[in-house]
């Protein structure tokens, strides 16, 4: 028996809802489902069947129990050697053959490699005419694409895996030599028993060490804040962020003096306790304030703020500062963005830390900001939405903790 050819409206409607289908969502479980029907439908068959052999590995069914299907290493030897599109007249495996009497199948090629196949089973011995495997090889098309994006996707996520994994390691296994180099050397400085020369050398190391600390700080918090790939659970605690201002502002103050910038702190005085995560917030603050000191000259003045504005907690660092012109503004965040210019070649820096402030400012729903004027200075800031989870709700212990 042969199938009654399909019309050719009809295969380019269903075409055009496949089509629709893959841009709105390029899933293969919310995808292949539905071409599996449009291959029901369009070529009469009882059953199909959709095997990718890769890892990881995925099978769809229509019209058959998956447990009915032949062994994977089975249906993947019968495929190997199969060119593109379908192939009737193979053998119908013995597991299938209780229910049906003839079979089509098709290899699905990933860069060259078959890594799926596609199976139409019939009840009866009906073979597809030319002009129906003609007119739905596009859909064959559609399971290839389909199939790409989501083996691309799977590399990439494991790529991002094994990258954030890397860098976990490495942070911490250079942390702990990190930390007793920071001692030793301290304990060098402290003993009161070196030359001018000695201790200049132990100031040269000690400045090293905590210039490789914050930079590794900075490696490790730029992977596990990410909001899309990274793995660091927030914990929120009741916080005041006035309080965390001050504290870091008191802690910047040597360095800030060393290059005679006078810091000053600005609070409002209506900013509420909010339910945020201190850490992420402390790092992102202080890589605001350490950015502030690098790129302000000597003499310069920063001014830290903290304001309650409408229903946003704003928390600013504002420097008379080199300024950035309107070209680099809108990629200063993003992951790696350094400005190459004379005034910055004696700072060191990979470009993370405004990266990291962005990070946490969207973790808590929020988002980082900057305004600059090249030459007269910056405004870098973080805006903390006053709603959700960032709001002290009514189980929560009364006072910061
Ligand atoms: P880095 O570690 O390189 O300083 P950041 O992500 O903190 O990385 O900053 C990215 C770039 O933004 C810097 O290379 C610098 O050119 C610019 N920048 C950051 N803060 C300031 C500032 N307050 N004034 C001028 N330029 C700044």
């Amino acid at each position: 028996m042969v199938q009654s050819d399909l019309s050719q409206s009809s295969a380019a409607t269903s075409l055009n809802r496949m089509v629709s289908l893959i841009a709105g969502n390029p899933e293969l479980e919310i995808v292949v489902p539905s071409i599996l029907k449009e291959f029901l439908q369009a070529t009469n068959a009882n059953a199909s069947f959709y095997l990718l052999f890769d890892e990881p590995r995925d099978v769809f069914v229509d019209g058959i129990e998956e447990t009915e299907l032949p062994e994977d290493e089975d249906l993947s030897s019968l495929v190997s050697a199969l060119s593109p599109g379908f192939h009737a007249g193979i053998d119908i495996p013995a597991t299938l053959k209780s229910r049906f009497e003839n079979w089509h199948i098709a290899p699905i090629f990933y860069k060259k490699r078959i890594v799926a196949a596609l199976g139409l089973l019939y009840t009866s011995s009906t073979t597809l005419s030319d002009a129906v495997t003609q007119a739905v090889s596009p859909l064959v098309d559609c399971l290839t694409i389909v199939t790409h994006s989501a083996r691309t996707e799977a590399r990439h996520a494991r790529q991002i895996h094994n990258q954030n994994e890397f860098v976990r390691i490495v942070s911490h296994d250079l942390r702990s030599p990190l930390t007793s180099i920071k001692g030793f050397a301290s304990m060098l400085e402290s003993m009161g028993e070196l030359g001018e020369r000695q201790l200049h050398f132990v100031e040269k190391i000690l400045a090293g060490v905590t210039q490789m600390t914050s930079l590794v700080d900075n490696i490790q918090d730029a992977g596990r804040y990410d909001p899309e790939t990274g793995f660091y659970e927030m914990e929120r605690v009741p916080t005041d962020l006035v309080e965390m201002v001050r504290n870091i502002v008191k802690n910047h103050l040597v360095p800030a003096e060393k290059q005679e910038l006078k810091v000053v702190v600005t609070t409002g005085s209506d900013v509420p306790i909010v339910l945020v995560d201190p850490t992420m917030l402390e790092r992102s603050i202080i890589n605001l304030v350490d950015n502030a000191i690098k790129y302000t000259p000597n003499g310069g003045r920063i001014e830290v703020g903290v304001k309650k504005e409408q229903d946003t907690i704003i928390i600013s660092v504002a420097d008379n500062g080199y300024g950035i012109s309107e070209e680099h503004l809108r990629r200063l965040f993003q992951r790696h963005y350094r400005i190459r210019r004379r005034e910055h070649n004696r700072v060191k820096g990979i470009g993370l830390g405004l990266f990291i402030v962005r990070s946490v400012a969207r973790r808590h729903g929020g988002d980082a900001f900057v305004e600059s004027v090249e030459g007269s200075g910056s405004t870098f800031g973080i805006r903390i939405p006053l709603a959700g989870e960032n709001l002290l709700g009514n189980n929560a212990p009364a006072s910061p903790a």
